[in-house]
């Protein structure tokens, strides 16, 4: 019976040599729950004392009559453990929460770990103990939080990470890791993206910035208010944030065309050691309108066919070419403006028609539906 039973539930094993005494665990859907059998000295079932840890008492509290029955009914101590694992497998899916309540042990591990990190560092954590944020100050004064999920089997269990950054998190984790480990990786990477966030801050600050609407500290993209309709879109690059970004100018030909002209001119110009803001004012020899010298309604010009600003989360950036109309519309507005005309004829996802305005030719790419 002993071979059976160590086949059955290698975890359960007899104490003492006379085998009255089972001390150990029964697995039950990858969870081990603590246990004890006692035996009278002729062995006798349904003599049994059963000894459950308090999370299998707990679990086991609807049905302590089908237990107590079947220590009374099993022909011997393998089917009894067999059928219990059956009540077991009945009472977690009756309960599905009881998968994910981790051991006592769990939350004494915890509160140690938030005491060493200290609890100045905790922004928040969840009722059930599950999901915590730590805050973080970078030498620069910034402060940054990250989420840590925490899995039932923490500390053998990855957590899992996230913050706002404009890179991957990648966090090393072993089962000897603690919060601090995490707290301290992640003060080591949002140090390493203190130029990137000193570039946005002062482009965020010094200028007029269309998209996104509120940047987070995981944006690398900002949309430059230059003038009337006329707005530059730098991807900043997380890696070398000081370098010449991808740029992108939008608005109308006439007056995006020269600028473009210059900034391809005057490349050679950028600065590494200068910040963003300023080696694009030499490059493209503007100055950018800001919060101290405009207001900002003034390039927030709606859409000439919807009548809003924003549409979804997009702005009006195609902007008619003719220099004494241009107006602005939102690429989604004027596409299915441009469609709905006889008028107007495709080519590929490129629509030509006419400007609703003032009629001059205008062209659109079919918008392109954002995630
Ligand atoms: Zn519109
Ligand atoms: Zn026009």
């Amino acid at each position: 019976m002993t071979d059976t039973l160590l086949k059955e539930s290698p975890l359960l094993v007899a104490l003492d040599k006379e085998k009255t005494v089972y001390d150990g665990f029964i697995s039950v859907q990858e969870k081990d729950f603590r246990l004890r059998i006692s035996l009278p000295p002729d062995h006798q079932l349904k003599k049994a004392k059963l000894h459950c840890c308090w999370q299998l008492k707990q679990l086991l509290k609807n049905y302590q009559d089908i237990v107590k029955q079947r220590l009374r009914h099993s022909s011997d101590l393998v089917s009894f453990i067999l059928e219990l694992r059956t009540i077991l497998e009945v009472a977690l899916k009756s309960q599905p929460g009881w998968l994910s309540i981790p051991p006592p042990q769990y939350y004494s591990q915890l509160i140690t770990e938030i005491e060493d990190l200290g609890w100045n560092k905790l922004l928040f954590i969840d009722t059930d103990f599950h999901t915590l944020q730590l805050s973080a100050e970078d030498s620069s004064g910034r402060q940054h939080a990250i989420t840590v999920k925490l899995k039932p089997k923490y500390p053998a269990e990855a957590p899992e990470c996230s913050a706002d950054l404009p890179v991957p998190l990648a966090i090393t984790w072993t089962p000897q890791s603690t919060l601090a480990h995490i707290h301290s990786q992640f003060l080591l990477i949002v140090e390493a993206l203190a130029e990137f966030w000193a570039v946005l801050d002062e482009i965020d600050e010094h200028t007029w910035v269309l998209e996104p609407e509120k940047p987070t500290r995981a944006d690398s993209m900002r949309r430059i208010a230059i003038g009337n309709s006329v707005s530059i879109k730098l991807e900043i690059d997380p890696r070398h944030p000081k370098m010449l970004p991808e740029c992108c100018l939008l608005g109308a030909e006439h007056v995006v065309t020269p600028l473009r002209n210059k900034l391809n001119a005057n490349m050679h110009l950028w600065n590494p050691d200068c910040s963003v803001l300023q080696n694009m004012k030499d490059v493209m020899e503007i100055e950018f309108p800001s919060p101290a010298t405009h207001e900002k309604s003034s390039f927030s010009v709606e859409c000439g066919i919807c009548y809003a600003y924003r549409l979804d989360s997009a702005i009006p950036d195609q902007v008619c070419n003719d220099p004494r109309c241009g107006q602005p519309f939102h690429q989604a507005c004027l596409y299915e403006w441009l469609r709905g005309l006889p008028t107007s004829r495709q080519s590929f996802n490129v629509v030509f028609g006419e400007c609703p305005y003032c009629n001059k030719p205008i062209t659109v790419k079919m918008a392109i539906q954002k995630p």
